[in-house]
């Protein structure tokens, strides 16, 4: 599957797993605000950017990677 960075379009491509799902949030530093991800670099300078509006937590990314993952299963003939 892809994610992409809702704010400077940068994506991220990787085999949807548990495993991999951690390793985006935890190890490469993606964060979600709202049903919107961000890429480690906008995630750095989101507080710059929004302030008073903090990041969701890692918990809610990976929530919505899992729905991202979902919906896409269910787009027929298209294969991410
Ligand atoms: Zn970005």
């Amino acid at each position: 599957m892809k994610i992409l960075c809702s704010c400077c379009g940068a994506d991220y491509e990787f085999r949807y797993g548990a495993g991999n799902v951690l390793c985006a949030v935890y190890t490469q530093g993606w964060s979600s605000y709202g049903a919107a991800l961000y890429c480690p670099k906008c995630s750095k300078t989101w507080d710059e950017r929004n302030r008073g509006r903090p990041l969701a937590g890692p918990e809610s990314t990976i929530g919505v990677i899992d729905e991202l993952y979902r919906r896409s299963r269910r787009t027929r003939g298209k294969c991410l």
